[in-house]
Protein backbone atom coordinates (compact mmCIF):
# COMPACT_ATOMS: atom_id res chain seq x y z
CA UNK A 1 0.00 0.00 0.00
CA UNK A 2 1.12 3.29 -0.91
CA UNK A 3 1.83 6.37 1.07
CA UNK A 4 1.01 10.01 0.34
CA UNK A 5 2.03 13.20 1.80
CA UNK A 6 -0.30 16.19 1.09
CA UNK A 7 1.76 19.21 1.97
CA UNK A 8 0.37 22.90 2.52
CA UNK A 9 -3.10 22.00 2.87
CA UNK A 10 -6.07 23.94 3.55
CA UNK A 11 -8.07 21.04 4.81
CA UNK A 12 -11.71 21.34 5.75
CA UNK A 13 -12.19 18.60 7.78
CA UNK A 14 -15.61 18.48 8.62
CA UNK A 15 -14.75 17.19 11.78
CA UNK A 16 -17.22 17.33 15.12
CA UNK A 17 -15.91 21.22 15.12
CA UNK A 18 -16.06 21.76 11.13
CA UNK A 19 -12.30 23.03 11.98
CA UNK A 20 -10.20 24.39 9.02
CA UNK A 21 -7.05 23.25 9.83
CA UNK A 22 -3.64 24.60 7.62
CA UNK A 23 -0.99 21.99 7.14
CA UNK A 24 0.09 18.78 5.92
CA UNK A 25 -1.21 14.95 5.86
CA UNK A 26 -0.20 11.88 5.95
CA UNK A 27 -1.50 8.78 4.65
CA UNK A 28 0.04 5.41 4.82
CA UNK A 29 -1.90 2.15 3.78
CA UNK A 30 -5.43 3.55 3.22
CA UNK A 31 -5.32 5.43 6.89
CA UNK A 32 -5.06 9.12 7.44
CA UNK A 33 -2.06 8.84 10.16
CA UNK A 34 -0.92 12.12 10.86
CA UNK A 35 -2.31 15.77 10.43
CA UNK A 36 -0.17 18.72 11.45
CA UNK A 37 1.18 21.55 10.59
CA UNK A 38 4.39 20.30 9.17
CA UNK A 39 5.16 16.65 8.65
CA UNK A 40 8.95 15.93 7.29
CA UNK A 41 8.23 11.86 6.69
CA UNK A 42 9.28 10.57 2.86
CA UNK A 43 5.99 9.42 0.91
CA UNK A 44 5.85 7.62 -1.99
CA UNK A 45 3.85 10.60 -3.47
CA UNK A 46 4.22 14.03 -2.50
CA UNK A 47 1.51 16.46 -3.57
CA UNK A 48 1.79 20.02 -2.71
CA UNK A 49 -1.26 21.81 -2.44
CA UNK A 50 -0.45 25.14 -2.01
CA UNK A 51 -3.50 27.26 -2.75
CA UNK A 52 -6.19 24.52 -2.84
CA UNK A 53 -8.62 23.09 -1.06
CA UNK A 54 -8.32 19.49 0.61
CA UNK A 55 -12.25 18.01 1.76
CA UNK A 56 -13.13 14.89 2.17
CA UNK A 57 -14.35 12.71 -0.45
CA UNK A 58 -17.98 13.43 -1.63
CA UNK A 59 -20.94 10.93 -0.56
CA UNK A 60 -23.68 10.38 -3.26
CA UNK A 61 -25.91 8.35 -1.60
CA UNK A 62 -28.32 7.39 -4.09
CA UNK A 63 -27.75 6.21 -8.21
CA UNK A 64 -28.24 4.21 -11.10
CA UNK A 65 -24.75 4.86 -12.19
CA UNK A 66 -24.57 2.54 -15.69
CA UNK A 67 -27.91 5.08 -16.99
CA UNK A 68 -25.20 7.25 -18.13
CA UNK A 69 -25.87 5.91 -21.34
CA UNK A 70 -29.24 7.34 -20.85
CA UNK A 71 -27.96 10.78 -20.66
CA UNK A 72 -30.26 13.43 -22.06
CA UNK A 73 -32.38 10.44 -23.84
CA UNK A 74 -36.02 11.37 -21.84
CA UNK A 75 -35.16 15.02 -21.27
CA UNK A 76 -38.46 17.88 -20.82
CA UNK A 77 -40.96 15.10 -20.40
CA UNK A 78 -43.60 14.01 -17.69
CA UNK A 79 -42.26 11.23 -15.31
CA UNK A 80 -44.80 9.05 -17.17
CA UNK A 81 -42.98 9.55 -20.69
CA UNK A 82 -39.84 9.66 -18.63
CA UNK A 83 -39.97 6.03 -17.15
CA UNK A 84 -41.88 4.64 -20.88
CA UNK A 85 -38.18 5.57 -22.55
CA UNK A 86 -35.89 4.70 -20.24
CA UNK A 87 -38.23 1.42 -19.93
CA UNK A 88 -38.17 0.97 -23.57
CA UNK A 89 -34.33 0.89 -23.62
CA UNK A 90 -33.74 -0.42 -20.42
CA UNK A 91 -35.79 -4.01 -22.52
CA UNK A 92 -33.14 -3.94 -24.63
CA UNK A 93 -30.14 -3.60 -22.40
CA UNK A 94 -27.28 -6.32 -22.05
CA UNK A 95 -24.80 -6.86 -19.48
CA UNK A 96 -21.92 -5.58 -21.68
CA UNK A 97 -23.77 -2.01 -21.63
CA UNK A 98 -24.54 -2.18 -17.81
CA UNK A 99 -20.30 -2.24 -17.94
CA UNK A 100 -19.95 0.20 -19.95
CA UNK A 101 -22.19 2.52 -18.28
CA UNK A 102 -20.76 2.09 -15.35
CA UNK A 103 -17.34 2.40 -16.33
CA UNK A 104 -18.05 6.10 -17.60
CA UNK A 105 -20.11 6.97 -14.52
CA UNK A 106 -17.30 5.74 -12.31
CA UNK A 107 -15.03 7.78 -14.32
CA UNK A 108 -17.13 10.72 -13.93
CA UNK A 109 -17.40 10.26 -9.78
CA UNK A 110 -13.72 10.14 -9.70
CA UNK A 111 -13.24 13.42 -12.09
CA UNK A 112 -15.57 14.92 -9.62
CA UNK A 113 -14.51 14.49 -6.55
CA UNK A 114 -17.03 11.40 -5.27
CA UNK A 115 -15.37 9.04 -3.51
CA UNK A 116 -18.36 6.71 -2.57
CA UNK A 117 -21.71 6.07 -4.40
CA UNK A 118 -25.16 4.11 -3.57
CA UNK A 119 -26.29 2.41 -6.60
CA UNK A 120 -29.63 1.15 -7.29
CA UNK A 121 -29.88 -1.36 -10.45
CA UNK A 122 -29.45 -4.97 -11.73
CA UNK A 123 -26.41 -6.66 -13.13
CA UNK A 124 -24.75 -5.06 -10.00
CA UNK A 125 -21.58 -7.72 -10.60
CA UNK A 126 -20.74 -5.96 -13.69
CA UNK A 127 -20.90 -2.17 -11.96
CA UNK A 128 -18.81 -3.62 -9.14
CA UNK A 129 -16.20 -4.55 -12.30
CA UNK A 130 -16.28 -1.09 -12.80
CA UNK A 131 -15.89 0.00 -9.03
CA UNK A 132 -12.56 -2.56 -8.68
CA UNK A 133 -11.42 -0.97 -11.61
CA UNK A 134 -11.60 2.14 -10.77
CA UNK A 135 -10.76 2.52 -7.64
CA UNK A 136 -13.83 3.70 -5.61
CA UNK A 137 -16.47 2.43 -2.81
CA UNK A 138 -19.33 0.95 -4.43
CA UNK A 139 -22.50 0.34 -1.86
CA UNK A 140 -24.13 -1.39 -4.81
CA UNK A 141 -27.52 -2.00 -4.54
CA UNK A 142 -29.21 -4.96 -6.40
CA UNK A 143 -33.15 -3.66 -7.51
CA UNK A 144 -35.45 -6.11 -4.97
CA UNK A 145 -39.23 -5.73 -6.50
CA UNK A 146 -42.03 -8.56 -6.60
CA UNK A 147 -41.14 -11.49 -9.46
CA UNK A 148 -44.14 -10.36 -11.61
CA UNK A 149 -43.12 -6.67 -12.24
CA UNK A 150 -39.13 -7.75 -13.01
CA UNK A 151 -37.00 -8.75 -15.93
CA UNK A 152 -34.93 -10.24 -14.01
CA UNK A 153 -33.88 -13.68 -14.57
CA UNK A 154 -35.03 -15.48 -11.55
CA UNK A 155 -35.98 -13.82 -8.24
CA UNK A 156 -35.12 -10.90 -7.84
CA UNK A 157 -34.64 -11.21 -3.42
CA UNK A 158 -32.83 -14.50 -4.13
CA UNK A 159 -30.72 -12.78 -6.77
CA UNK A 160 -29.67 -10.09 -4.55
CA UNK A 161 -28.93 -12.56 -1.82
CA UNK A 162 -26.48 -14.18 -4.27
CA UNK A 163 -24.51 -11.20 -5.37
CA UNK A 164 -24.41 -10.15 -1.74
CA UNK A 165 -22.64 -13.52 -0.41
CA UNK A 166 -20.21 -13.22 -3.67
CA UNK A 167 -19.18 -9.44 -3.06
CA UNK A 168 -19.29 -8.53 0.32
CA UNK A 169 -15.95 -9.63 1.42
CA UNK A 170 -14.47 -7.96 -2.13
CA UNK A 171 -11.85 -4.37 -1.42
CA UNK A 172 -14.55 -1.42 -1.69
CA UNK A 173 -17.75 -3.55 -2.31
CA UNK A 174 -20.39 -2.88 -0.25
CA UNK A 175 -23.38 -4.58 -1.69
CA UNK A 176 -27.23 -4.19 -0.40
CA UNK A 177 -30.59 -5.31 -1.04
CA UNK A 178 -32.53 -2.05 -2.87
CA UNK A 179 -36.16 -2.59 -3.25
CA UNK A 180 -37.81 -0.54 -6.31
CA UNK A 181 -40.93 1.47 -4.09
CA UNK A 182 -43.86 0.36 -2.76
CA UNK A 183 -45.29 0.17 -6.25
CA UNK A 184 -43.36 -2.54 -7.42
CA UNK A 185 -42.89 -4.06 -4.00
CA UNK A 186 -45.41 -6.09 -1.32
CA UNK A 187 -44.92 -6.55 2.11
CA UNK A 188 -43.28 -9.73 1.40
CA UNK A 189 -40.96 -8.71 -0.97
CA UNK A 190 -40.16 -5.57 1.68
CA UNK A 191 -39.10 -7.68 4.84
CA UNK A 192 -37.12 -9.86 2.72
CA UNK A 193 -35.42 -7.45 1.74
CA UNK A 194 -34.74 -6.21 5.10
CA UNK A 195 -34.17 -9.59 6.10
CA UNK A 196 -31.17 -10.12 3.80
CA UNK A 197 -29.81 -6.58 4.88
CA UNK A 198 -30.49 -7.86 8.51
CA UNK A 199 -28.45 -11.14 7.81
CA UNK A 200 -25.27 -9.74 6.06
CA UNK A 201 -25.38 -6.38 8.25
CA UNK A 202 -25.93 -3.98 4.98
CA UNK A 203 -27.89 -1.41 4.07
CA UNK A 204 -31.29 -1.23 3.07
CA UNK A 205 -31.93 0.98 0.28
CA UNK A 206 -35.44 2.23 -1.67
CA UNK A 207 -37.27 4.94 -3.33
CA UNK A 208 -39.90 6.16 -1.05
CA UNK A 209 -42.54 8.63 -1.82
CA UNK A 210 -41.24 10.07 -5.02
CA UNK A 211 -44.06 11.31 -6.71
CA UNK A 212 -47.48 12.15 -5.32
CA UNK A 213 -48.96 9.20 -7.85
CA UNK A 214 -47.21 6.67 -5.68
CA UNK A 215 -48.71 8.25 -2.40
CA UNK A 216 -52.09 8.60 -3.72
CA UNK A 217 -51.97 4.83 -5.14
CA UNK A 218 -50.53 3.38 -2.37
CA UNK A 219 -53.15 5.02 -0.07
CA UNK A 220 -56.17 4.01 -1.94
CA UNK A 221 -55.10 0.51 -1.64
CA UNK A 222 -53.46 0.11 1.49
CA UNK A 223 -55.26 3.18 3.41
CA UNK A 224 -52.23 3.94 4.92
CA UNK A 225 -49.49 6.68 3.37
CA UNK A 226 -45.69 4.58 2.06
CA UNK A 227 -44.06 6.16 5.23
CA UNK A 228 -46.45 4.84 7.78
CA UNK A 229 -47.20 1.10 6.06
CA UNK A 230 -43.78 0.53 5.78
CA UNK A 231 -43.36 1.25 9.43
CA UNK A 232 -46.45 -0.47 10.26
CA UNK A 233 -45.41 -3.90 8.10
CA UNK A 234 -41.84 -3.38 10.11
CA UNK A 235 -39.98 -2.52 7.03
CA UNK A 236 -38.09 0.77 8.81
CA UNK A 237 -34.72 -0.01 11.23
CA UNK A 238 -31.78 1.88 11.33
CA UNK A 239 -29.95 0.86 7.89
CA UNK A 240 -32.68 1.83 5.78
CA UNK A 241 -31.67 4.73 3.29
CA UNK A 242 -34.78 6.32 1.76
CA UNK A 243 -34.49 8.30 -1.66
CA UNK A 244 -36.28 10.93 -2.46
CA UNK A 245 -38.35 10.60 0.59
CA UNK A 246 -39.94 13.87 -1.28
CA UNK A 247 -43.93 13.89 -0.16
CA UNK A 248 -44.04 12.93 3.59
CA UNK A 249 -46.84 14.42 6.18
CA UNK A 250 -44.62 15.63 9.56
CA UNK A 251 -46.47 12.35 10.74
CA UNK A 252 -43.95 10.56 8.20
CA UNK A 253 -40.77 12.85 8.72
CA UNK A 254 -41.15 11.07 12.74
CA UNK A 255 -41.65 7.96 11.54
CA UNK A 256 -38.03 7.88 9.67
CA UNK A 257 -37.04 9.89 12.99
CA UNK A 258 -38.27 7.42 15.25
CA UNK A 259 -37.01 4.64 13.04
CA UNK A 260 -33.07 5.80 12.99
CA UNK A 261 -33.92 6.27 9.07
CA UNK A 262 -32.06 8.06 7.08
CA UNK A 263 -32.63 9.91 3.54
CA UNK A 264 -31.17 10.39 0.56
CA UNK A 265 -31.96 13.71 -1.36
CA UNK A 266 -32.39 14.34 -4.69
CA UNK A 267 -32.32 17.97 -5.37
CA UNK A 268 -31.92 18.17 -9.00
CA UNK A 269 -34.29 14.73 -10.19
CA UNK A 270 -37.26 15.59 -8.65
CA UNK A 271 -37.33 18.99 -9.88
CA UNK A 272 -36.12 18.10 -13.45
CA UNK A 273 -38.83 15.39 -13.38
CA UNK A 274 -41.06 18.27 -11.66
CA UNK A 275 -42.20 15.87 -9.20
CA UNK A 276 -43.58 19.24 -7.42
CA UNK A 277 -42.76 18.15 -3.63
CA UNK A 278 -39.87 19.47 -2.01
CA UNK A 279 -38.36 17.32 0.85
CA UNK A 280 -39.12 18.73 3.79
CA UNK A 281 -35.28 19.19 4.75
CA UNK A 282 -35.72 21.88 7.87
CA UNK A 283 -38.72 19.28 9.51
CA UNK A 284 -36.24 16.38 8.95
CA UNK A 285 -33.11 17.86 10.89
CA UNK A 286 -35.87 19.88 13.44
CA UNK A 287 -36.92 15.97 13.95
CA UNK A 288 -33.49 14.22 13.86
CA UNK A 289 -33.53 12.65 10.67
CA UNK A 290 -30.12 12.14 9.15
CA UNK A 291 -29.85 13.44 5.57
CA UNK A 292 -27.49 13.01 3.08
CA UNK A 293 -27.43 14.17 -0.25
CA UNK A 294 -27.38 12.26 -4.27
CA UNK A 295 -27.90 13.31 -7.85
CA UNK A 296 -29.85 9.89 -8.38
CA UNK A 297 -28.97 8.72 -12.34
CA UNK A 298 -28.05 10.52 -15.31
CA UNK A 299 -31.44 10.32 -16.95
CA UNK A 300 -32.69 12.47 -14.81
CA UNK A 301 -30.41 14.63 -13.51
CA UNK A 302 -28.10 14.49 -16.19
CA UNK A 303 -24.90 14.59 -14.53
CA UNK A 304 -23.06 13.15 -11.03
CA UNK A 305 -21.85 16.17 -10.33
CA UNK A 306 -21.88 16.45 -6.34
CA UNK A 307 -20.46 20.09 -6.36
CA UNK A 308 -23.29 21.28 -8.66
CA UNK A 309 -25.62 18.98 -5.99
CA UNK A 310 -25.08 21.07 -3.42
CA UNK A 311 -25.82 24.76 -4.65
CA UNK A 312 -28.68 23.10 -6.62
CA UNK A 313 -29.80 22.05 -2.86
CA UNK A 314 -29.68 24.94 -0.90
CA UNK A 315 -31.08 27.09 -3.58
CA UNK A 316 -33.86 25.17 -4.20
CA UNK A 317 -34.69 25.06 -0.27
CA UNK A 318 -34.17 28.66 0.38
CA UNK A 319 -36.38 29.72 -2.79
CA UNK A 320 -39.17 27.38 -1.81
CA UNK A 321 -39.29 28.29 1.75
CA UNK A 322 -38.69 32.31 1.12
CA UNK A 323 -36.01 31.89 3.81
CA UNK A 324 -31.94 32.74 3.01
CA UNK A 325 -30.82 31.14 6.18
CA UNK A 326 -31.61 27.49 5.62
CA UNK A 327 -29.50 24.93 4.21
CA UNK A 328 -26.37 27.43 4.53
CA UNK A 329 -23.17 26.79 2.78
CA UNK A 330 -22.04 24.23 5.93
CA UNK A 331 -25.29 21.97 6.56
CA UNK A 332 -25.13 21.39 2.70
CA UNK A 333 -21.64 20.21 2.81
CA UNK A 334 -22.12 18.14 5.77
CA UNK A 335 -25.36 16.18 3.50
CA UNK A 336 -22.58 15.54 1.23
CA UNK A 337 -19.60 14.24 3.58
CA UNK A 338 -20.54 12.99 7.23
CA UNK A 339 -24.06 12.79 6.71
CA UNK A 340 -23.89 10.31 3.72
CA UNK A 341 -21.02 7.93 5.66
CA UNK A 342 -23.67 8.55 8.74
CA UNK A 343 -26.26 6.81 6.45
CA UNK A 344 -24.16 4.31 5.34
CA UNK A 345 -23.12 3.35 8.83
CA UNK A 346 -19.54 4.17 8.39
CA UNK A 347 -18.95 7.41 9.82
CA UNK A 348 -16.39 6.45 11.90
CA UNK A 349 -14.42 5.32 8.50
CA UNK A 350 -15.42 7.90 6.34
CA UNK A 351 -16.93 11.24 5.91
CA UNK A 352 -14.43 14.03 7.14
CA UNK A 353 -10.47 14.20 7.40
CA UNK A 354 -9.21 13.00 10.47
CA UNK A 355 -6.49 10.70 12.02
CA UNK A 356 -7.17 7.26 11.73
CA UNK A 357 -9.69 7.67 9.15
CA UNK A 358 -9.76 5.72 6.01
CA UNK A 359 -8.35 8.46 3.40
CA UNK A 360 -11.08 9.48 1.10
CA UNK A 361 -10.04 12.72 0.32
CA UNK A 362 -10.56 15.84 -2.83
CA UNK A 363 -8.19 18.22 -3.77
CA UNK A 364 -10.24 21.00 -5.63
CA UNK A 365 -8.27 23.93 -7.01
CA UNK A 366 -8.08 26.87 -4.99
CA UNK A 367 -6.29 29.40 -7.71
CA UNK A 368 -9.34 29.10 -10.03
CA UNK A 369 -11.08 32.06 -11.26
CA UNK A 370 -14.66 31.16 -9.41
CA UNK A 371 -12.58 29.87 -6.14
CA UNK A 372 -10.84 33.45 -5.29
CA UNK A 373 -10.82 35.21 -2.63
CA UNK A 374 -10.03 32.23 -0.99
CA UNK A 375 -9.36 31.87 2.76
CA UNK A 376 -10.58 29.78 6.23
CA UNK A 377 -13.84 32.10 6.09
CA UNK A 378 -14.77 31.67 2.34
CA UNK A 379 -14.14 28.36 1.89
CA UNK A 380 -17.19 26.14 2.68
CA UNK A 381 -18.97 29.02 1.06
CA UNK A 382 -16.86 28.73 -2.32
CA UNK A 383 -16.97 24.94 -2.27
CA UNK A 384 -20.68 24.93 -1.84
CA UNK A 385 -21.89 27.79 -4.13
CA UNK A 386 -18.72 28.40 -6.71
CA UNK A 387 -16.83 24.87 -7.32
CA UNK A 388 -17.90 22.50 -9.79
CA UNK A 389 -16.78 18.90 -10.60
CA UNK A 390 -14.10 20.11 -13.10
CA UNK A 391 -12.39 22.23 -10.28
CA UNK A 392 -11.42 19.01 -8.80
CA UNK A 393 -7.67 18.44 -8.94
CA UNK A 394 -7.08 15.14 -7.35
CA UNK A 395 -9.02 12.26 -5.75
CA UNK A 396 -7.80 9.59 -3.32
CA UNK A 397 -9.55 6.63 -1.90
CA UNK A 398 -8.87 4.24 0.80
CA UNK A 399 -5.55 6.04 0.45
CA UNK A 400 -5.20 5.19 -3.05
CA UNK A 401 -4.56 7.99 -5.35
CA UNK A 402 -7.02 7.85 -8.26
CA UNK A 403 -6.85 11.05 -10.23
CA UNK A 404 -3.33 13.38 -10.02
CA UNK A 405 -3.97 16.79 -11.27
CA UNK A 406 -6.85 16.07 -13.44
CA UNK A 407 -5.03 12.94 -14.62
CA UNK A 408 -6.66 9.84 -13.93
CA UNK A 409 -4.50 7.41 -13.03
CA UNK A 410 -6.58 3.89 -12.38
CA UNK A 411 -8.76 3.97 -16.11
CA UNK A 412 -7.86 4.35 -19.31
CA UNK A 413 -10.25 7.78 -19.88
CA UNK A 414 -10.09 6.94 -23.76
CA UNK A 415 -11.02 3.38 -23.86
CA UNK A 416 -13.51 4.29 -21.33
CA UNK A 417 -15.03 7.40 -23.46
CA UNK A 418 -14.96 4.86 -26.70
CA UNK A 419 -16.56 2.00 -25.34
CA UNK A 420 -19.31 4.12 -23.68
CA UNK A 421 -20.03 5.86 -26.99
CA UNK A 422 -19.96 2.57 -28.70
CA UNK A 423 -22.58 1.04 -26.64
CA UNK A 424 -24.88 3.79 -26.26
CA UNK A 425 -24.90 4.00 -30.26
CA UNK A 426 -25.73 0.80 -30.06
CA UNK A 427 -28.03 0.93 -27.45
CA UNK A 428 -29.96 4.03 -28.77
CA UNK A 429 -29.86 2.45 -32.22
ZN1 LIG B 1 -33.61 6.42 -8.26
Amino acid sequence: MSSILIKNAMIVTQNSNREIKLGDIYIDDGLISEIAPSIHSEAEYVLDTKGQVVIPGLINTHNHISMTLMRSLADDVHLNEFLEKTFAVDSRRTRKDVFAGSMLGVLELIKSGTTSFVDMYYWEDETAKAVTEGGIRGFLGWAVLDEDKSTQKGAPIKNAENFIREFRKKERIYPLPAVQGVYAASEETFLGAREVAEKYNTIAHLHLSETRMEVYEHEKKTGKRPAEWLDKIGFFYDHVLAAHSTWLTINEVRILARNGVSVAHCPTSNMKLATGGYAPLPEMFREGVNVSLATDGCASNNNMDMLEEMKICSLMHKAHRWDATVLDAQTTLDLATINGARALHMEDKIGSIEEEKRADIAVLNGRSERMLPLSKATAVSNIVYSAHGGDVLSTIVNGKLLMKNRQVLTMNEKAVLDMADERSRELLK
